[in-house]
């Protein structure tokens, strides 16, 4: 049997072509999840993999599934893949490049004719991102069974309706339970991701596997004090809400290098009546706190409920702190680790342990069936712009890694799929 590879030329071909979908005139790439791009993008990932003699099928939350011809021949799959859609005026790599990776891997499998021991299923997650519609990992989520209640309203940022957005990318908001997986349905999940941060780049390291997925807390904190004239307003006699906000961006710089967690950042700031010659009578700050421990997002989380209650008390203003999203840290799988990077060494290839500071459908998948996930180095650590870019020889390394992982993870799999069958 010939050593299964990936076709490297057909690979950043097909990159090329999904680059073009969704593309603005200054080069970035929007694909919001359920957009008509998003809808471009998954039918053209369709045509290609029915063009290799592949099954595409669109599930009930809109994820799109590509496995070899034939019914499924084992009770457990290995899935492998990332998502499609994009941030707005994002890269053309964030995703798409683990899902056309999957793609090669599921057509070096087939036409290798290796049997796993598992069955192969690549997947292209739905709205990831959740650039248009609000529910990030959508797909995944709804894959592992982990949507629950719905924490925010069914609608776009505009108020655009889901059920309709979801319905004309294939899928049906009334049968999501149907797209659900039962994790003892699954085997592990593989993703191979471009790192979107400089770690590699700067270490010179071609293959990043990694060793956890950073959680995340995001907060909105409002202040609320008494607008009133900039001129006339003794500084005595003030209830500045703006200043309350000020005092909390810096408290929040500050929590990481008091060790309570990872990475802190206030992105928004919003001010009314945001007037040069005002007082703002309210202010409102987001607060993000990533970490790859649970108890520390926790205690960072307390630290700013805490701060925020001290500067209103000493600046005279009410505040309210409300969570707007929080995912949970997740560890990657000690086996899956030990595939991938078997399978760079195997290549001659580098590879260093790193933990992820973006969220991944991975994390979502670990919930229910053990994950891996390979970096590749992205050129001067950019991500989420239209200058996202990596080398590539870079792309093709860890495409071939990925493939040589799923052929480990599926052996591994299979032989203890072999030995869980009950001998007669
Ligand atoms: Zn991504």
């Amino acid at each position: 049997m010939s050593q299964p590879d990936i076709d490297s030329a057909r690979l950043l071909r097909r990159l090329q072509c999904l680059s073009r979908i969704g593309r603005e005139a200054g080069g970035g790439i929007s694909r919001p999840g359920f957009s008509q791009a998003a809808i471009d993008a998954a039918s053209y990932i369709a045509a290609e993999a029915r063009d290799d003699g592949l099954i595409a099928r669109t599930d009930a939350g809109g994820n799109l599934l590509i496995s070899p011809p034939g019914p499924r021949r084992y009770a457990r799959a290995l899935l492998v893949g990332s998502h499609l859609d994009t941030v707005v005026n994002g890269g053309w790599l964030d995703g798409a490049y683990g899902v056309v990776a999957a793609l090669e891997a599921v057509r070096a499998v087939c036409d290798n004719h290796l049997d796993l021991g598992v069955d192969l299923v690549a997947v292209a997650f739905a709205n990831e991102e959740g650039a248009r519609f609000p529910q990030a990992f959508w797909g995944s989520k709804v894959l592992a069974g982990r949507l629950g209640a719905m924490t925010v309203p069914p609608v776009d940022y505009n108020g655009g309706s889901l059920r309709e957005a979801l319905a004309r990318s294939g899928g049906d908001i009334d049968a999501l339970g149907t797209a659900a997986w039962a994790p003892q349905s699954l085997a592990s999940y593989l993703e191979l991701h471009i790192e979107q941060g400089p770690v590699l780049e700067s270490s010179r390291t071609p293959i990043g596997i990694v060793s956890a997925i950073t959680g995340r807390v995001v907060l909105a904190a409002e202040f609320t004090g008494t607008a009133a004239h900039a001129g006339t307003t003794p500084m005595d006699q003030r209830s500045d809400a703006l200043l309350g906000a000020a005092h909390l961006a810096v408290a929040v710089s500050e929590l990481p290098g008091r060790g309570l967690c990872r990475v802190a950042t206030v992105g928004r700031l919003e001010s009314s009546p945001g007037s040069a010659n005002t007082i703002a009578g309210r202010a409102l700050v987001t607060v993000d706190l990533r970490d790859s421990s649970e108890k520390r997002l926790a205690e960072a989380e307390s630290a700013v409920r805490h701060r925020i209650a001290t500067i209103a008390a000493c600046l005279g203003l009410a505040a309210e702190c409300r969570r707007l999203a929080h995912s949970q840290p997740a560890r990657t799988d000690p086996a899956l680790r030990q595939s991938i990077s078997a399978a760079a060494n195997d290549l001659g290839l580098s590879t260093l342990e790193l933990p992820s500071g973006a969220g991944h459908d991975a994390q979502i998948m670990a919930a229910v069936t053990p994950v891996g996930m390979i970096f590749v180095p992205s050129i001067g650590g950019v991500s989420h712009a239209p200058d996202e870019d990596t080398s590539p020889a870079d792309l093709i390394a860890g495409a071939r890694v990925l493939l040589g992982a799923v052929v480990r993870a599926g052996a591994a799999c299979g032989r203890k799929e072999r030995r869980a069958v009950p001998s007669t």
